[in-house]
C-alpha cells in the first residue's frame, strides 16, 4: 500500500479531485461548481437522510467477522488521477477487495453519479494496493440491500472522462449551464441555483457579466 500523500487537507487545490464531486458533476456540473467554487451547500430533506446514513457508517468500529476485515471511513486516494476521498466500507475477503457505498437510493433506481463515484473508488484501492478488482458494491440503505456492481471499461473511462471534464471546468470563470430539467426538483441548491432564471438567455447574459467581473478585458491604452 503507497503511503497517503499528505493532500488530504488541501481541498479541491493543485489539481486534487474529490471523489464525491464525481457524482455531483454526473449529476449536474452546476451542482459540482456551486459546491467546490462557490462553496454552496444546501440541504434538503435528501441529503439531511444521507448526511445521517453516512454518520451511522462512520461511528460502526471496524471489524473482522467470518475471515473478512471491514474497514470503515478508510482514506483512499489516486496519485494518477488526482482523485481523494473515504470509502464507507472496503472490505478485504481473501482473495479480493470489496469497496461498499452506502446510499439511500433504491436498488432499482441506482444513479449513474453513484456509479461512477463506485468506480473511482476502485480505481484507487486498485492503485493503493496494486491489484485489480472487478465489482463493488452498493448497499441501500433504505432497503437493506446491496447490489453488486461490475467496474467495466465504460464505468472506468466515465471516471477519466468526468476528471478531465472537472480539470476543464476549473480554468473557466463561469458556471455550467443550468439544465433546468427534472434533475432540478430533487436538488438541495434549486434555491441558490435558481436554474429557471438562469436558464437559457438570461443565463448567457449574466456569464457574460460574471466574466467581465472576475477577468475584465484590457483597457486599450493602459499598457
Ligand atoms: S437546481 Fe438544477 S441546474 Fe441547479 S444545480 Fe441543481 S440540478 Fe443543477
Amino acid at each position: 500500500m503507497i503511503s497517503n500523500p499528505g493532500l488530504f487537507e488541501s481541498g479541491d487545490e493543485g489539481g486534487w479531485i474529490r471523489l464525491s464531486s464525481l457524482r455531483h458533476y454526473t449529476y449536474c456540473p452546476r451542482s459540482w461548481a456551486l459546491i467546490e467554487r462557490e462553496c454552496v451547500f444546501d440541504e434538503n430533506v435528501f441529503t439531511q437522510r444521507g448526511r445521517k446514513v453516512h454518520e451511522r457508517v462512520e461511528l460502526a468500529e471496524p471489524e473482522t467477522r467470518d475471515g473478512v476485515r471491514s474497514e470503515r471511513s478508510l482514506p483512499i486516494w489516486s496519485q494518477q488521477l488526482g482523485l481523494y476521498g473515504v470509502a464507507d466500507v472496503v472490505e478485504f475477503h481473501d482473495n479480493r477487495i470489496l469497496t461498499v457505498e452506502y446510499k439511500l437510493s433504491s436498488r432499482d433506481r441506482e444513479r449513474e453519479g453513484e456509479l461512477v463515484q463506485l468506480a473511482g473508488q476502485v480505481l484507487c484501492l486498485e492503485e493503493m494496493f496494486e491489484c485489480e478488482i472487478q465489482t463493488g458494491a452498493i448497499y441501500h440503505y433504505g432497503s437493506r440491500e446491496r447490489s453488486h456492481i461490475e467496474i467495466d471499461d465504460r464505468l472506468r473511462a466515465r471516471v477519466r472522462e468526468i476528471v478531465a471534464a472537472i480539470r476543464g471546468q476549473r480554468a473557466r470563470p463561469q458556471l455550467p449551464a443550468a439544465p433546468a430539467d427534472r434533475r432540478c426538483r430533487g436538488c438541495s441548491l434549486v434555491t441558490t441555483c435558481m436554474p429557471q432564471l438562469f436558464g437559457g438567455k438570461r443565463r448567457r447574459v449574466w456569464d457574460q457579466r460574471r466574466a467581465e467581473l472576475f477577468h475584465p478585458p484590457d483597457e486599450p491604452g493602459l499598457a
